[in-house]
């Protein structure tokens, strides 16, 4: 990876962590106690229940997006940053740049 790809790389990352950290502020905001409010009726309650266990799994998963992307770039200038876990091959920059916090190749990861 040249140094001019590293620091592509490390602005993407920047990006998709702005990005996931307002994502998780959305679905914070998304998976407040549903009140129990008679007024909704009984069928947009339970609508919101089920929006509500969908919203945590998406914070769930933005949460550990952003645990991975913030282990991506504090590993970032090491010398195995990059390298398939798997099969020690580099993964190609553009999966990288797409997929930051991928630590497989495509073949591996598959
Ligand atoms: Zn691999």
């Amino acid at each position: 990876m040249t140094s001019q790809e590293k620091q592509e790389l490390k602005e993407a990352i920047e990006r998709k962590i702005k990005m996931t950290k307002s994502a998780i502020g959305d679905y914070k905001e998304m998976t407040k106690p549903v009140a129990p409010d008679v007024a909704i009726g009984r069928i947009s309650r339970m609508d919101a229940i089920n929006n509500k266990s969908v919203m945590e799994a998406a914070l769930r998963e933005a949460e550990a997006k952003l645990k991975r992307l913030e282990k991506a770039i504090s590993k970032i200038d090491d010398d195995d940053f990059g390298i398939c876990s798997q099969c020690k091959q580099p993964i190609p920059f553009g999966r990288l740049k797409a997929m930051p916090d991928s630590t497989k190749c495509m073949k591996c990861a598959s």
